[in-house]
């Protein structure tokens, strides 16, 4: 099959055409990130590759239709960013890479957790200036610690399992809980039990339209006061704005962020010679026990390698209309 890849970064083309040798497919990599602006540069494509940030609604699928695009093959697990109710009235098929290493993502929660709780970010900086005071840096055993996992599908369920090794208790929430992580490794609580009774709380839930601002004012009041709050899922499932007054009245302790609703304008690229115009954003980054990485969670050679793989073998199954397991919309 022909097609554009958009938003390739030079990691995505090294994983995509070392792959794509066994594949055979033509690639042609470009800097753009797609949305109703850009959707022009797939003509004459057959299928589309893009990541967690192109803007995939209406307008631009239609373009991408009439230009004859057939498929979007999504290189990421998330799906929140496409119209699929539009995708499948034009006929076009979507598919995913639903997993490439759930370990790389549960691991980065755990080094936020880890960093924000040993201040490992302020002791860098500090050892590297001959500063050996501890003052300031005093953090808190893991073990026997309370820690909430919101959303036990791979990734949540991992984290749960990697903390439950550090002696903590684990209280999980999902829509679906799962019985043998039940046995193994937590309990099952209400969301409203989680966020009374842990002292960490890490969000492992898909972004849909029932849980946008799950954290919002109103969770937040419900917390232990000093609570950890990490997401490596989705930038939509925190109140941004709540958040900061949470972070300011100090309910909220520490704040590990690898998503961020606005991220869409931010990360993946080299902004650091110019004026970031997102002030919540530039808020967050003043206090001391916020860290924020650019989702960088799923970055392994494993992840990057697997992505590649599910991503080809998902085109070729199209072109060659076999079953294709990841297959999104019908
Ligand atoms: P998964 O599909 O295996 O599991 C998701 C779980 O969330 C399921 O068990 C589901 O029942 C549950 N769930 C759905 N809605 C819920 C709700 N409202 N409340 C509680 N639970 C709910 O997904 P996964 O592979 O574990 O990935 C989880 C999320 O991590 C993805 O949706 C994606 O947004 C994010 N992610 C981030 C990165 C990154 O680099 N930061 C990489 C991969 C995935």
């Amino acid at each position: 099959m022909k097609i554009a890849v958009f938003s390739a970064k030079p990691y995505d083309r090294q994983f995509l055409a070392q792959v794509n040798q066994k594949y055979g497919h033509e690639l042609k990599f470009l800097d753009a990130g797609l949305d109703a602006q850009t959707a022009g540069l797939a003509s004459g494509f057959e299928a589309v590759c893009v990541f967690v940030n192109d803007r995939l609604d209406r307008e631009t699928i239609q373009i991408l239709s009439s230009q004859g695009v057939k498929l979007i093959a999504l290189r990421c697990a998330g799906y929140n960013n496409v119209d699929l109710e539009a995708a499948a009235e034009l006929g076009l098929a979507v598919v995913r890479v639903p997993a490439y290493s759930p370990h790389a993502v549960a691991e980065h929660a755990i080094a936020l957790i880890l960093t924000l709780n040993r201040k490992i970010h302020r002791a860098y900086y500090r050892v590297r200036e001959g500063n050996f005071a501890l003052n300031g840096l005093l953090g808190f055993d893991l073990h026997g610690r309370t820690v909430g996992i919101v959303g036990t599908g791979k990734i949540g369920r991992l984290t749960g399992q990697i903390l439950h090794g550090f002696g903590c208790r684990i209280l999980a929430y999902d829509l679906n809980p799962n019985q043998e992580f039940a046995e193994q490794f937590g309990e099952y609580v209400s969301l409203e039990d989680l966020l009374a009774q842990s002292d960490i709380i890490s969000l492992h839930c898909p972004l849909t339209e029932d849980n946008y601002h799950l954290i919002n004012t109103a969770a937040i009041s419900q917390m232990k006061p000093g609570v950890m709050l990490i997401n490596t899922s989705r930038g939509g499932l925190i109140d941004t704005k709540a958040v900061i007054r949470g972070l300011k009245s100090q309910q909220i302790g520490y704040l590990g962020l690898d998503v961020y609703e606005q991220e869409g304008k931010l990360f993946f690229e080299d902004l650091s010679g110019e004026i970031i115009q997102d002030d919540d954003f530039e808020r967050l980054l003043t206090f001391p026990n916020v860290i924020i990485t650019g989702h960088q969670a799923f970055f392994t050679a494993e992840a990057l390698n697997n992505i590649a793989e599910t991503t080809l073998s998902n085109i070729t199954a199209i072109a060659l209309n076999q079953p294709c397991e990841t297959l999104v919309n019908a």
